[in-house]
């Protein structure tokens, strides 16, 4: 199958502005023009597209939710590239940028917003100085700024880096960032749609998700859907890494054949030889999976694991072998959580916290028998008290490592420390 978002490893120099309309770039925007915006979000409704950042919120409903008769309005480019193990976003940007940038501009046609912000986490600096590149070449050829290809709707797009918070990826602190504030989570509702940036109605969308509204434009609805499943449909990026021999980017249809034994598969498997034990499907957000053949044949879309307290998200696959010790990697992404926890309410700000000091005593032999139903209790307390999904996160890896993986737990409690795991990880992602 070629690639419908990773075309750049089809066509040779996709980035460059001529060789992307040689490709039939830009034809989805011409398409959406001679629409009207109502058409363009009906289209997108029908296509079925989720938001790909990690809720999986249908995109076409979310644009439907401003307001047509309140201006001005934006549309914000989720490119805080964050999760642990998502890598997709950047090559994207990098090698297909164009077709982000067409997407944002049909999201911002629909709803008639004049500016479209991109944000960019800090440590892409160099994506996005790239990027404006990409914007100016655009700007240059009509497609950018004042009348864009002689309609008469006007835009400009702008870049923002972010100063490499995770929880900035959230979309009300990102709006909380771009506006020059700390990157504190909004209380909702009001929802970004009718309260956004600046207080005006504002979508949101994550970099892949737009990347697949050029096609969607270009080949209709059900040419959209001729992949994936009739809830997933279309194709998503499969960042994966951790105990693979060939960690990287892989886009695959939702459904069907697309299954985590498959992933791994074409990943190479472990390069240890020994078994998968157990899945991180989305990060560290995601409940972790362990790798039973019942999980390992799932098809994956979203909802699959539902029987698992847990979702694809973005689709950073972290696959861990049997030489891990699920304490320990428990430990890693709790204190991952307390390092970005913003602070700003008690039950994210100290369970974090109180839980990450349980785990070092986990991995300094030091837990007893308490401490296990200590790690569930703080971590129940969090569970619905948060104003975001951050607190909600952090108790994931937790209660899904003591559900799944007792045994380590059991070790944990008769003073074993947690140990790092026997073999490596492969430590660079290609491509
Ligand atoms: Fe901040 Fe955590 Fe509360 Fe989210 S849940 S607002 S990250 S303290």
């Amino acid at each position: 199958m070629t690639h419908i978002l990773l075309r750049h490893r089809d066509v040779e120099n996709l980035h460059d502005l001529q060789v992307y309309l040689d490709h039939g770039g830009y034809e989805g925007l011409r398409k959406a023009l001679a629409m009207s915006p109502d058409a363009v979000i009906q289209l997108v409704k029908d296509s079925g597209l989720r938001g790909r950042g990690g809720a999986g919120f249908p995109t076409g409903v979310k644009w439907s939710f401003v307001p047509k008769d309140v201006f001005p309005k934006y549309v914000c480019v989720n490119a805080d590239e964050s999760e642990p193990g998502t890598f997709k976003d950047r090559e994207l940007l990098e090698g297909n940028p164009h077709q982000v940038l067409e997407g944002a501009l049909i999201a911002a046609y629909a709803i008639q917003a004049e500016a479209i912000y991109v944000y960019f986490r800090g440590e892409f600096w160099d994506v996005a100085r790239a990027f404006d590149q990409v914007i100016s070449q655009a700007q240059a050829a009509g497609l950018v700024g004042q009348k864009i290809l002689g309609s008469q709707w006007s835009c400009q797009v702008y870049t923002h880096l972010g100063a490499g918070a995770y929880i900035c990826g959230e979309e009300t602190a990102l709006l909380e960032s771009l506006e020059g504030k700390r990157g504190y989570p909004r209380i909702r509702p009001p929802f970004p749609a009718a309260v956004g940036l600046y207080n005006q109605p504002t979508v949101i969308n994550n970099v892949e998700t737009l990347a697949n509204v050029p096609y969607i434009l270009v080949n209709g609805a059900d040419g959209y859907r001729q992949f994936g499943t009739p809830d997933s449909p279309g194709v998503k990026i499969f960042s994966v890494s951790g105990h693979v021999a060939r960690p990287g980017n892989y886009e695959l249809p939702f459904g069907g054949e697309t299954t985590f034994r498959k992933i791994i598969e074409m990943a190479g498997g472990t390069p240890s030889g020994l078994a998968v034990k157990g899945i991180l499907p989305a990060g560290a957000s995601a409940a972790i999976l362990p790798a039973t053949d019942e999980v390992l044949d799932t098809p994956i879309a979203y909802g699959s694991f539902k029987a698992w307290d847990t979702d694809i998200g973005s689709a950073s696959v972290i696959v861990l072998d049997e030489s891990v010790d699920m304490v320990w990697a428990a430990s890693k992404m709790i204190h991952f959580f307390a390092h970005e926890s913003c602070g700003q309410c008690t039950p994210c700000r100290e369970g974090t916290y109180w839980l990450s000091r349980l785990y070092e005593r986990a991995m300094h032999g030091a837990a007893d028998q308490g401490d296990v139903a200590k790690m569930n209790s703080v971590a129940g307390q969090m569970k619905g008290k948060c104003i975001c999904a951050l607190g909600e996160f952090a108790v994931n890896p937790v209660m899904a490592t003591i559900k799944h993986f007792p045994d380590d737990y059991q070790r944990m409690t008769r003073g074993i420390s947690a140990t790092e795991p026997v073999a490596e990880a492969s430590p660079q992602p290609g491509k």
